[in-house]
């Protein structure tokens, strides 16, 4: 058997790390609490397509056929419906789930039933539950039944420009049959840890996708509501910004074969007035950019590594296996 295009990130091996909940009943719930808006540059470095479900016709070159559609929507510009392609901050928002999740004590959100069996009990990975007082890191950020989510991702629309036809070999969906194929196992058949793409060069043809190009750039806009620094600095890290923590986010289809791969600058940050101490206008809008912004991160990375907010060997794994540096691998070769 070949290279997988995969790697498992180890559970930490320590029990899921839970505390009060946040988020119900107040923006400000802890003292010194921040809210406000993340403003981040996204580059696409790898074809990106979040698929919609819909298959239509499109052309490459000389050849035409039915494809599988990049989402798109309509939207109201001055009385007429242009189109627009989307990738929905829901996407963006389990992404960064997934890495958070996989960077701290935090339960798995997205376990399909028939896996949970796999789970080592001591470490207590089941999704937070409602009734449950206390929530995870990751439950604490996005939210989980009884509990909003204090971090919000907005739609991206991009001109329909942006697309090109692109080809990738047939996929499959992962794991296909029943259970967990021994390659996530270890002993007494406890799953080993989370599974994340690597990043190589494209490959394979056989199918179409519409996709947006590489080099597309576009505007990521993050809103946080009430969280302490170190949980910012939790956030800042999934986003793989911390100048030693750095690696690429993979999102979207086929990415086996090398799509999907973005790089994120932070360029602003937003910070409203603490509304319990100035009233309800608040006390104005505190903006941080350049290098007083890039020392703001760092710090709040470093207060969350501080606190066991974050795990450092799971996050240096992730920076190292998703480095900027390993977007020219060479792909893997069949089957995916
Ligand atoms: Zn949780």
């Amino acid at each position: 058997m070949g290279e997988k295009p995969y790697f498992i990130l180890p559970f930490p091996g320590k029990a899921v790390k839970r505390g009060a909940g946040a988020g119900h009943y107040s923006l400000n719930p802890v003292p010194d609490a921040l809210s406000g808006r993340l403003v981040l540059k996204a580059k696409v470095l790898r074809p990106l397509s979040v698929y919609g479900g819909i298959n239509g016709p499109v052309r490459a070159g000389q050849r035409e056929g039915i494809g599988l559609l990049q989402l798109t929507c309509y939207r109201n510009q001055k009385g007429k419906a242009v189109e627009r392609v989307v990738l929905p901050g829901s996407s963006f928002k389990g992404l960064l789930r997934t890495v958070v999740e996989s960077i701290s004590l935090s339960c798995l959100g997205a376990l399909k039933p028939a896996l949970r069996n796999y789970l080592d009990p001591q470490l207590e990975l089941l999704r937070c539950r409602e009734g449950e007082r206390r929530v995870c890191p990751a439950c604490r950020l996005f939210g989980t039944q009884d509990y909003a989510a204090r971090v919000q991702v907005r739609d991206v629309f991009l001109d329909p420009a942006v697309l090109a036809v692109k080809s990738t070999p047939p996929l499959w969906a992962p794991a296909r049959g029943r259970g967990l194929p021994q390659v996530y196992l270890a002993n007494r058949n406890r799953a080993k840890g989370r599974k994340f793409y690597l990043h190589s060069q494209v490959t394979g043809a056989g199918e179409y996708r519409t996709a947006i190009k590489e080099g597309t750039g576009f505007t990521l806009e993050i809103y946080f509501y009430g969280l302490s620094r170190p949980e910012l600095g939790l956030l800042a890290a999934a986003l793989g910004v911390h100048p030693r923590y750095r690696f690429l986010l993979k999102m979207g289809a086929a990415k086996p074969v090398g799509w999907g791969a973005i790089e994120l600058s932070p360029e602003r940050l937003e910070l409203c007035g603490n509304v319990a101490e100035s009233g309800r206008m608040g006390a104005g809008l505190r903006e941080v950019t350049g290098p007083a912004l890039e020392g703001f991160l760092q710090e709040a990375v470093a207060g969350a590594l501080d606190g066991g907010l974050i795990e450092e060997a799971s996050l240096e794994k992730l920076s190292r296996d998703l480095a900027p540096g390993t977007l020219n691998s060479p792909p893997v070769s069949l089957p995916y």
